[in-house]
């Protein structure tokens, strides 16, 4: 298959009507967001929905999240309440997934037979015109193939869907970085199952009763089953091994100075310190406090590291709270919980 890659922004209407029909048709899209580039099929197309786990390599029994471009389109698709409208009113359009219980015209292919589904209502403009162009809701996990770090730009699409789907629409690099913040309510309560840019400190602005699943900082126990199907999968991984060190106990820079001295590996590290580090295989991830930009540059980094052909990677360990938890949360799983230092880790 050719895969057409097309520069868009949110007045290319007839790049984006094309692209809706070829949603209307069963085909795939990549398209942008303001997380990271989704891979979309007709929400309501269990045929099409399959597809996606194809082309992703994506194991069956991890559910797809639906997207709307209005939050009151999550009635044609869910059981919403009030919290659910007191949470759309405070972060949506945005980075937010909110889990509700399915209504019988999401196939239970999207949801992978799960009796919940997974909604969400993206800002970025390519997004929301695309999803109403296609009159349905879109089904969309990130564009990567399974276990590769979610792709924030349209070239990652590129290099994993090459050949495999008709058609990306870039709409440059992706805002925040990582994926959205993945939640399920009840009437008056909030499990935070995935941490991402709307913070657990911003949902308790709106809800006094807010839990954190401990699948989002912890290794998941022999045989323990997840809220969330997505957590118990090794992702973001690059091909090197990730290594995160804990600076409270151990000097990152002698530290990766002694490293890179000894192995071929690649330092992800704040720009304060390189004029310090002694290799060329410098991974800047943005200046120490700046955690949005860390963010950003996240995945784009462990995609580099792997086209530098390093065998490790040394990086920091992110703080566990706040802005910084969604970034604690993908480099700890990237890494397998490997951390240097402290009592965190294992090695
Ligand atoms: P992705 O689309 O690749 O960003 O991943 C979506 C995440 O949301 C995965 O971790 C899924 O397991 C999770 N998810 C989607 N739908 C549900 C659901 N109905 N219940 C629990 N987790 C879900
Ligand atoms: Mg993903």
């Amino acid at each position: 298959m050719k895969t057409e890659l097309l520069r868009v922004d949110e007045r290319s209407d007839e790049i984006l009507q094309r692209a809706a029909e070829l949603i209307k048709s069963g085909a795939l899209v990549g398209f942008p967001t303001e997380t990271v580039y989704g891979l979309g099929a007709n929400a309501f197309d269990a045929m099409a929905c399959l597809e996606i786990f194809k082309a992703k390599g994506r194991p069956a029994d991890n559910p797809l999240i639906v997207h709307i471009s209005k939050p009151e389109d999550a009635e044609r698709i869910s059981y919403t309440n009030e919290l659910y409208y007191k949470l759309a009113k405070r972060f949506m359009p945005g980075a937010l997934t909110v889990i509700m219980p399915k209504k019988d015209i999401i196939p239970s292919e999207v949801t992978a037979g799960l009796d919940s589904v997974a909604v969400r209502c993206p800002v970025n403009k390519i997004a929301n015109r695309l999803i109403d162009f296609s009159g349905v809701p879109i089904a969309a996990p990130s564009a990567n193939r399974s276990g590769k770090p979610s792709p924030t730009s349209a070239k990652h699409v590129f290099d994993d869907m090459n050949g495999i789907i008709p058609m990306i629409l870039d709409g440059g690099d992706c805002d925040v970085g990582v994926e959205s913040t993945v939640i399920k309510i009840s009437e008056d309560s909030i499990i935070l199952l995935r941490p991402g840019a709307i913070t657990f400190e911003m949902l308790k602005e709106v809800c006094d009763n807010v839990s954190i699943s401990s699948a989002v900082t912890e290794e998941l126990k022999e045989g323990e089953k997840p809220l969330s199907p997505g957590m118990k999968y090794k992702h973001y991984a690059p091909n090197a091994q990730l290594y995160l060190v804990d600076d409270e106990y151990v000097d990152f820079v002698s530290f990766v100075n002694e490293m890179s001295a000894k192995e071929n590996c690649a330092v992800m590290c704040y720009d304060e310190e390189l004029a310090n580090i002694k290799t060329d295989k410098l991974l800047p991830v943005g200046k120490k406090n700046d955690i949005k930009k860390q963010t950003k540059r996240l995945f784009m980094l462990l995609r580099k590291a792997d086209d530098m052909k390093v065998t490790a990677i040394y990086a920091h360990l992110p703080q566990k709270s706040g802005e910084s938890l969604a970034m604690y949360n993908r480099m700890i799983r990237a890494c397998a919980h490997r951390v240097i230092g402290g009592t965190n880790g294992k090695i």
